[in-house]
């Protein structure tokens, strides 16, 4: 849905974030049109440690006046480190380089409390969107396996989930929860 584009500015690791397409997408709380209002720099940390800049676009909807941000899909809200690092270090598959141990025992914690509210917040996106989130008829079990139900438990499922809050602008709530 996001594309990145490198800038001029390649050389010093600045990134600017685009929607694809030709239009702004819709607000997601009203789905009334956006404009762009300004930008702010967001660091994006991979799992190599490489710490980049990212241009984050900030959207002001025309309707409801709510402000969004143009965050890419491999970010999580208020994390510099990509969602896959996180996820990697939930699943005890990949210890990240660079991050301290409490930070390892933050993110682990946070999921521990935050996960069952990510898989709630599907359940319900599935009640009131059923056209947008596919479900099984699976008997789940875990946070995971009931997150994995919405979004696939493939690599990459906790950034899926989180741009599935996100666009629908359930994940304003939780930034206590980090
Ligand atoms: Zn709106």
């Amino acid at each position: 849905m996001y594309q990145i584009t490198s800038s001029l500015k390649a050389l010093k690791r600045v990134f600017f974030v685009r929607s694809t397409g030709r239009t702004l997408s819709l607000c997601p709380c009203c789905q009334g049109n956006l404009r762009v209002i300004g930008s702010r720099k967001r660091m994006w940390i991979r799992s190599s440690g490489e710490k980049s800049i990212l241009i984050i676009r900030r959207l002001c909807c025309k309707a409801c006046r709510q402000i969004h941000h143009e965050l890419p899909s491999f970010l999580v809200p208020y994390r510099r480190h990509e969602a896959q690092v996180i996820e990697d270090t939930v699943m005890d598959e990949e210890t990240p380089a660079g991050v301290e141990e409490s930070t390892l025992r933050r993110w682990r914690q946070w999921f521990h409390s935050f996960g069952p509210y990510v898989a709630g917040c599907l359940e319900s996106i599935a009640h009131r969107f059923p056209e947008i989130v596919g479900s099984s008829s699976a008997h789940p079990q875990t946070v995971l396996q009931r997150i994995g139900r919405f979004v696939t438990s493939e690599r990459g499922w906790l950034a899926r989930a989180v741009h599935r809050l996100v666009n629908l602008h359930l994940w304003v709530h939780t930034r206590s929860a980090f």
